[in-house]
Order: C-alpha cells, then sequence, then structure tokens
C-alpha cells in the first residue's frame, strides 16, 4: 500500500499531500491496487492496449468535462462563451462532449470547421475563425455556415472578407485580431504576441482600419480578439494583453464604435512536470487577470483554450519493443514514435513517462526513444525510469493536446487508435489507421490512368 501511495503521489501532485484542490487538478490516471496496472478512471490501460493494441491515446472525457467547468465557472459572472481551441485535439468525439456542455469552437482552417459541423452542426454559429491565411474557399463555407465571428489578421483578410459576403449577401461578424506587442514566456515557437511574430494587425493600427470598416454594408465590427501565445504559465501577459485591448475599446468608443465581443484568446498553460499544479486556483488566477483588465467591458467574453482543457485528459500508451544498450546509454525503444507524439522533437517538451505496470527494483536512467529513423526522435533522454522490460507498456502523460493532432505517416507508420473512457466506460473514437487508408490516395490516382 506504501508504494501505491508513493506512486499514486508521484503522478497525482509530486507530493505526498493530496488536498482537495490537487486531485481536482491532477491527472486522471491512477494506480488503484499496490503494483496493480495504471487506470484512467475505472478503466485499465493494460486491458485497453490489450483489446485496442498498441500505441494507443487514451483520453478521460470526465477530466475534460471538468475542465471546461473550470472556465465556466470561472466567467459565470459575466456574459461569456469558452470557444476550444480545436486545433488542440480536433477529435470528433471531444467536439461532440464539449459542444453539448455549451462550448463554443476556436478553428484555424476549413477543415476545422468541417469537423466541428460533422461532431455538432447546432455549434456552427458559436464557432470563430482565427489563422492568417483564410481562402476565400474558406470564407464561403464559414459565411454559409453562419459562424459567431471572423478573427481577421490583416487589412487585404478584411477586404477579402468584406468581398466574399458581398458575393454571398451575407454580412460578416469580424474581429481584428490585434497583436499587443506583449511577451509571453514560452517557447519562441509557439509564441505569438509580438510585432515580429507573423500574427493579428499591430495595435497601433486597429482604431484607423475600424474605422474605415464602419463604411461597408458587408461588414459588422462585432469584436477584438487577441492571442499571445501557448503554454503560458502566468497570468500576468493576459493582463497586459488586455488591458491594451480596454484602451483600444475606449478609443473605440470616443468614435461610436461600440464592440460586442472582447476574444481573450487562449494559452494558459499546464505543468508537464507535475509538480503541485493546481488546475482550479490557475485558472481563477487567469480569470482575476482577464476580469481586472477588461473592468468596464460589459459585452460578451469569449475564451479560446485549447490546451487546458485536453493536455492532462490524455495519455500515449506504448509498448516497449527493446532495451538496448549503446556504450554506456541505454535506449528504451518504444512502439510509439516522434510521428505520434512531436512535442519533444519540435519543441524539446517534457512529458512524464510511467509504467503502466510497475516492477519491483530501482529506476534507471535511460533515453524513451520511438523506431522513426530520426535521432530528433525522442521522448526523453537521460530520464529517471522505473525498470521495464521489452513487452511492458508505458504511459506518456500529459498528451492530450497537441498530441493526435499533429501526428503523421511519417515513415509509412500508421497512426495510433484513440480511445475516451467516461466514468466505468470505454470507447473507440477513432480506429487505427490501416495500410489500405495509408496507400488509399495513390492507389486511386494510379486507378485513374497515372503509372506509378
Ligand atoms: C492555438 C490557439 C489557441 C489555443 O492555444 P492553447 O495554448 O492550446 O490554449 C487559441 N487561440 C488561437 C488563435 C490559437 O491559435
Amino acid at each position: 500500500m506504501k508504494y501505491d501511495r508513493l506512486r499514486e503521489a508521484h503522478i497525482f501532485s509530486g507530493s505526498l499531500n493530496l488536498t482537495k484542490a490537487s486531485i481536482a487538478s491532477s491527472r486522471p490516471f491512477h494506480y488503484p491496487q499496490p503494483l496493480g496496472a495504471l487506470h484512467c478512471g475505472k478503466v485499465s490501460l493494460e486491458s485497453l492496449a490489450g483489446r485496442f493494441g498498441t500505441p494507443l491515446y487514451v483520453y478521460s472525457a470526465d477530466q475534460i468535462v471538468e475542465r471546461l467547468g473550470l472556465f465556466q465557472q470561472a466567467f459565470a459572472g459575466r456574459d461569456h462563451l469558452v470557444c476550444y481551441a480545436v486545433k488542440a485535439n480536433s477529435a470528433l468525439a471531444i467536439l461532440k462532449l464539449l459542444a453539448d456542455r455549451g462550448a463554443g469552437f476556436d478553428i484555424v482552417s476549413g477543415g476545422e470547421l468541417e469537423r466541428v459541423l460533422a461532431a455538432a452542426p447546432e455549434a456552427a454559429e458559436r464557432v470563430v475563425y482565427s489563422g492568417v491565411g483564410k481562402t476565400a474557399a474558406e470564407i464561403d463555407r464559414a459565411l454559409t455556415a453562419g459562424i459567431l465571428e471572423f478573427n481577421v489578421e490583416s487589412e487585404p483578410e478584411l477586404e477579402l472578407l468584406a468581398a466574399r459576403a458581398q458575393k454571398l449577401k451575407r454580412k460578416a461578424r469580424f474581429a481584428l485580431r490585434v497583436n499587443p506587442d506583449v511577451f509571453a514566456e514560452t517557447h519562441p515557437y509557439i509564441s505569438t504576441g509580438l510585432r515580429e511574430h507573423k500574427f493579428g494587425i499591430d495595435i497601433r493600427h486597429a482604431l484607423r482600419i475600424y474605422k474605415s470598416a464602419a463604411g461597408s454594408r458587408w461588414l459588422e465590427a462585432h469584436g477584438v480578439s487577441v492571442h499571445i501565445g501557448s503554454q503560458i504559465r502566468s497570468a500576468d501577459p493576459f493582463g497586459a494583453a488586455l488591458q491594451r485591448v480596454s484602451k483600444l475599446l475606449r478609443q473605440l468608443e470616443r468614435e461610436g464604435i461600440v464592440l460586442k465581443s472582447v476574444d481573450a484568446g487562449g494559452g494558459l498553460g499546464i505543468d508537464y512536470h507535475g509538480g503541485s499544479f493546481d488546475a482550479v486556483a490557475k485558472v481563477q488566477e487567469y480569470a482575476a487577470a482577464v476580469n481586472r483588465a477588461l473592468d468596464g467591458f460589459d459585452g460578451r467574453l469569449l475564451l479560446e483554450p485549447g490546451r487546458f482543457l485536453v493536455a492532462q485528459a490524455g495519455t500515449l500508451v506504448a509498448r516497449i519493443l527493446q532495451v538496448k544498450r549503446n556504450g554506456k546509454k541505454t535506449f528504451v525503444i518504444t512502439d510509439a514514435a516522434m510521428n505520434d507524439l512531436i512535442r519533444p522533437a519540435l519543441y524539446q517538451a517534457h512529458h512524464e513517462i510511467v509504467p503502466v505496470r510497475p516492477r519491483a527494483g530501482r529506476a534507471r536512467t535511460v533515453d524513451v526513444v520511438g523506431p522513426v529513423c530520426e535521432t530528433g526522435d525522442f521522448f526523453a533522454r537521460d530520464r529517471k525510469l522505473q525498470p521495464v522490460l521489452p513487452g511492458d507498456l508505458v504511459a506518456l502523460l500529459d498528451a492530450g493536446a497537441y498530441g493526435m493532432a499533429q501526428s503523421s505517416n511519417y515513415n509509412t507508420r500508421l497512426r495510433p487508435a484513440e480511445v475516451l473512457v467516461e466514468g466505468a466506460k470505454a470507447r473507440l473514437i477513432r480506429r487505427r489507421e490501416t495500410i489500405a487508408d495509408l496507400l488509399a490516395p495513390e492507389i486511386a490516382a494510379v486507378a485513374n490512368g497515372t503509372s506509378l
């Protein structure tokens, strides 16, 4: 029992003090009995791996719903809408789960719009469309679907939107995505709120653009949006960005332009190291910073969390193929690879890795790697790992966001299956790819008279 408690503490909070808050904010994975297998809720990951094979993504629906609830409660005092950032995890079943609980969606492509329409067509009116490069066809589809707002990232895009709206005889609600020139402490690849980044419109030009759009019959200045980056751990940069937005709102009002919505973007980070992360307190701190900055604005607040809702709900379960030694190093080779979860290779991201069924013995320092032919194909380097043998299962934690969503078929590897766990029930929400799925577009080309 002592062993089990220690293991649980390691996974949940990094300490033995499992307070209510730390359980509420913890990962939804635990070892129910000493030396038992890791569970997601009431479901054993070992049994899921047996049923559906590996590598396998497993998500806790309960935690996703709980995290959405944290946002909804933290902003309950004002008119708000949580628009989940689809790109973090675009599984149809997850979109449906969130839509059924009132969420809207932040999309960044026409493809993501199709996902929302497939999962929850009634949620179309709760969609905001961000992204620096929207095509005319994508804009047309979104206008026809009747989305809530286009978050426009340049003047030419606003002109294109007006032209498409005129063509379809549908007025387009837009928000300018302003670039507040605020520094956010995160990985440079996922920082977006500085003037040197490709995102948004320099906030100093926004007033002029709103004024010129006021003359257009086909555009409605609906809101303003800001998104400064991803995996931001402190609430301060969000507050700073929204203070600049707030100043813009006052300037606009003086010109007679009253916006209905402020979109505060997403980006709230989690703790990939486990630590003593408290999701409840984090959301409250974030909400306080947002509300303080927007004091006096009584329109609708839009929020676009992605990672915060789904990251910790998910794990990637992999089977160990080999354990090999090269010189001084020990490599644990899993059947999952960078094509299944690219975050370590792309952002030097950290994912905790735990055995699904712990063995007794001392932890060893190893590299955990996949079979892809790239030295960058690693999940962990010089990491202390509990003892494992070929055939064992390991769980890569906090893999629910930007995991499957960024997966690829590199090395002609079939993408994993995905399972959603709700209470004691687990259901397959995406079957494993087959080689036929992968070859189909090429076989089809050949069938159409092209030769290999
Ligand atoms: C990626 C993105 C988000 C979500 O970011 P998270 O870090 O996952 O919360 C929200 N809004 C926009 C515009 C984005 O590009």
